[in-house]
């Protein structure tokens, strides 16, 4: 009998092991940053102390973006038309400029005077007067934005100017968490920023029973159907692999029985008219997929296609039901 329990336990710690040894270990993390809920998951043994310093820097990166928050870079510099600035934010307003120059200007984060008037989230959300639509519109340029390499300084043109970075933003700190990760020794890993997904390396084996690693895939949702159905699905090629969508199904509000959605026509104030429900860029680079969303939603289908050399994939849904792939050259 001694013997049997002897060989039950021994049998159990082996049991134990086998289990262990398939199913690699799991950590996620949720916060709400950057006016959004991210959430970060890495596998193995590293996983739990890469989540958690990759959740600290993108806690770094909200304290030094927020347009909202009082301390903030962002905040200062809308304040005050000036400011000496980190030689992160300076180094990403400058890309989010060559983003725009890129984009012709459908990508312009001087949208920040019209996003005020129109109110989103906010209490006051509502569509705005004409003439007053026309007097912030003239504020809105990315080309009035001083960059000052030598000071690492940023001023506006005109007065009242203000840059508002939600449309990258999340992308860039995407990047720089996946970074953190695999710093950390998370070999394997993904993140949801809003709608912002990015893949390190592999599922690993064990997983769901797979017998073998194999490539993530992202579903894409669908934007007429409830939050969770797909109507596309994404496998994930190459080490890190961004996935970003911008939609006007998250964030609106309805007057009048019209809908009215945070993604706006730099030229005109309003959102665009092209018939477009969502967009999705997939990219080595979560930063630049962000701002390319947000681009095409903007600029439509046939501008995307001129701009292969920026991307790997767009998928874009419109509101007839009409999905559009456009492969790219990158
Ligand atoms: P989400 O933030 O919902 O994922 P986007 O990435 O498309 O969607 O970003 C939308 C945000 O970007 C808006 O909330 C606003 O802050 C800003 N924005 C809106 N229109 C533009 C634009 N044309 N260019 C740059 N930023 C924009
Ligand atoms: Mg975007």
């Amino acid at each position: 009998m001694k013997y049997l329990k002897i060989f039950l336990a021994l049998f159990l710690i082996a049991g134990n092991f086998v289990t262990v040894s398939l199913k690699p270990q799991k950590v996620t993390r949720t916060a709400f940053l950057l006016d959004t809920y991210i959430s970060v998951t890495a596998y193995g043994k590293n996983a739990e102390n890469a989540v958690d310093k990759a959740i600290d820097r993108v806690a770094e990166i909200d304290g030094l973006l927020s347009c909202f928050n009082p301390e903030s870079e962002i905040f200062r510099l809308n304040e005050n038309s000036y400011l000496k600035v980190s030689p992160e934010t300076f180094d990403l307003i400058s890309r989010a400029v060559e983003l725009s120059k890129k984009t012709d200007g459908a990508f312009d984060i001087t949208v920040k005077p019209i996003m005020d008037l129109w109110g989103f989230g906010s209490e006051n959300q509502s569509t705005p007067e004409e003439d007053k639509l026309l007097k912030k519109l003239a504020l809105v340029d990315y080309k009035n934005i001083i960059l000052d390499k030598k000071e690492k300084s940023v001023s506006f043109k005109n007065k009242g100017m203000k840059i508002d970075l939600g449309g990258i933003a999340k992308g860039y700190a995407a990047d720089c968490a996946a970074k953190v990760l695999k710093e950390n020794g998370a070999e394997n890993a993904y993140l949801d920023f809003g709608g912002n997904v990015v893949t390190i390396g592999k599922m690993p084996k064990g997983l769901l029973g797979i017998e073998k690693s194999r490539s993530f895939v992202i579903g894409i949702q669908d934007p007429l159907k409830e939050r969770g159905e797909i109507f596309e699905k994404v496998t994930a090629k190459g080490e890190n692999c961004a996935v970003v969508t911008s939609g006007s199904y998250e964030r609106y509000f309805e007057e009048n029985g019209e809908k009215y959605h945070h993604i706006i026509d730099p030229k005109t104030g309003k959102q665009p008219k092209n018939e477009i429900l969502s967009v999705t860029v997939v990219s080595d680079s979560s930063e630049t997929a962000d701002a390319l969303s947000t681009a095409f939603f903007v600029s439509g289908e046939e501008f995307a296609k001129t701009k292969k050399d920026l991307f790997k994939e767009v998928i874009i849904y419109k509101t007839s039901g009409e999905i559009i792939k456009i492969t790219g050259e990158k």
